[in-house]
């Protein structure tokens, strides 16, 4: 079982963070469901507790239902020394406080010395001495993360132009840059264009994961290496920290603080991305994150229709230097752009769907094809769909007037309001068309919702009072 658990883990998280933290994980026993594991150190178990129990219970439950509890144990002997490492000659890393001691073990990861310490570093096994080169290798870059693949739409275009001067490398104006948005939203492709830029422009370029930098503290302190990673980190002229809200420990965010700060006072620019706001980085350090908010915070938002257009346009463009043969119609892509609106990766799956399936059935890709493809998609990323009635109903009741006066010619200050509002919602919330709001509100013309949509975004921007009754309206749909 445990030999399935970790194959699992090794699918799911890559070789080299698995070898990392699970490969010196021994199963000791199971008993009353309780898995017992045990790990060469406290600082493994406290990694793997606060980073990996979720996902550990997940997979044990799936080997055998009656399982309820994981239990960590740190082995009790340390092992000896390998005869290459020397004793410990300067203070650790960052912090000198007394919780520094766990990690002091000589193999605080659960590693040897020659074990696979150099695979995250460019996949030199067996050696333990890390010369600068080695060092400036941080998580490799996708080559196609480059700025000509990112498409610009309104949510992205002020962190996609932060992003350009970052990687122009002209004078420092912003530092750090910090881009916070929701998964998918093109965090690590803006990142990793940034250093793909910067990097053949010849600057010395180090980008991280938060569990790259956390392992590769870890790493150095084990290594000990002529060239501590203090001194690497110092030596660059940009460094980029990927997701780091995962950025957890004391020790590793006091050493990212020392860090920034040198490299800021330094004029050598930082760029940092996680999924939220400086401020809702709750586990971390206050000064780190008043640090991190004192650069530039520059949010990625949901793309609009737009955007997810241009983006679903721009890949079918790129699968279409492969597959000459396929194309798109318009109203699928509209379909696709209105109805997959969670993420860029989404968009993507969904593309790569339907060539997939146009390539291995040779049919053609038309409208019901998608809808039958995506179906799963499609319901995944709208998990409740709000509907035109239910807009049309809690419009009415909120604003105490009927049913009927919304569909109505009317053009009572008291009932016209209300309608924008519901038009308005119906736009924002729903997938129908301007057409269709239309219809279904008393056979409108669609200028007519346009006008309703505007109207209604002008005056939230100017009265704050009605931008809020529209975000409880939204709550109450949405609920
Ligand atoms: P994040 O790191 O924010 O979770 P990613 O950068 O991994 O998101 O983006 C997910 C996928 O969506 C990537 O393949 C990326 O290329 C694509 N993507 C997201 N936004 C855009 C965009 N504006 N233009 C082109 N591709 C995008
Ligand atoms: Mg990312």
């Amino acid at each position: 079982q445990w030999d399935r658990v970790k194959k699992r883990l090794r699918a799911e998280l890559g070789e080299d963070v698995f070898t990392s933290w699970f490969a010196r994980v021994d199963m000791e026993g199971h008993t009353n469901g309780t898995v017992r594991l045990s790990v060469p150190t406290r600082f493994l178990k406290q990694w793997i507790q606060s980073h990996y129990s979720e996902r550990l219970m997940g997979l044990w439950k799936n080997e055998c239902d009656d399982i309820h509890k994981i239990e960590l144990t740190v082995r009790g002997a340390i092992r000896p020394r390998p005869a290459s490492a020397k004793p410990a000659a300067r203070p650790a890393l960052g912090g000198k406080t007394a919780d520094m001691r766990p990690i002091q073990v000589n193999d605080p990861v659960g590693l040897r010395a020659t074990s696979p310490v150099p695979a995250m570093m460019g996949g030199r096994a067996g050696r333990s001495d890390l010369s600068s080169k080695d060092v400036l290798e941080g998580a490799s870059l996708d080559p196609k993360y480059v700025f000509e693949s990112f498409v610009e739409g309104e949510s992205n275009v002020l962190a996609l132009a932060a992003a350009k001067q970052v990687a122009g490398g002209g004078v420092v104006t912003f530092n750090p840059l910090y881009l916070h948005a929701s998964v998918g939203l093109g965090k690590t492709h803006l990142m990793q264009a940034i250093a793909n830029q910067a990097r053949m422009a010849g600057r010395r370029v180090l980008y991280l994961t938060a569990e790259h930098f956390m392992y590769r503290f870890v790493a150095a302190l084990q290594a000990q290496s002529a060239m501590s990673f203090k001194d690497t980190l110092r030596s660059i002229d940009l460094l980029l920290i990927d997701d780091m809200q995962f950025l957890h420990g004391k020790q590793v965010q006091q050493e990212f603080c020392h860090t920034l700060n040198a490299l800021i006072d330094g004029a050598r620019q930082v760029v940092v991305a996680a999924d939220r706001a400086p401020a809702e980085l709750e586990s971390l350090d206050d000064r780190v994150r008043s640090r991190l908010a004192g650069g530039l915070v520059v949010n990625i938002s949901e793309p609009d229709f737009q955007l997810r257009r241009a983006i679903i346009e721009d890949r079918m463009r790129a699968q279409q230097r492969s597959y000459p043969n396929f194309t798109v119609p318009e109203a699928v892509l509209d379909y696709v752009a209105r109805n997959v609106t969670s993420s860029g990766r989404d968009l993507e799956g969904a593309l790569n769907r339907l060539v997939a399936h146009n390539q291995l059935t040779n049919s053609p890709v038309t409208l019901e094809m998608a809808e039958i493809t995506l179906r799963d998609l499609i319901r995944a990323a709208e998990p409740r769909r709000v509907k035109i009635e239910d807009i049309q109903r809690i419009v009415s009741k909120h604003y105490n007037v009927t049913k009927a006066d919304l569909l109505s010619a009317r053009r009572t200050r008291t009932i016209v309001r209300p309608r924008q509002i519901a038009m308005y919602l119906a736009k924002m919330m729903t997938p129908r068309s301007l057409p269709e709001i239309g219809r279904r509100f008393g056979n409108r013309d669609h200028t007519t919702v346009l006008h309703a949509v505007r109207k209604i975004e002008e005056l939230s921007k100017a009265d704050n009072g009605l931008a809020q009754e529209l975000e409880l309206l939204k709550r109450m749909l949405d609920a």
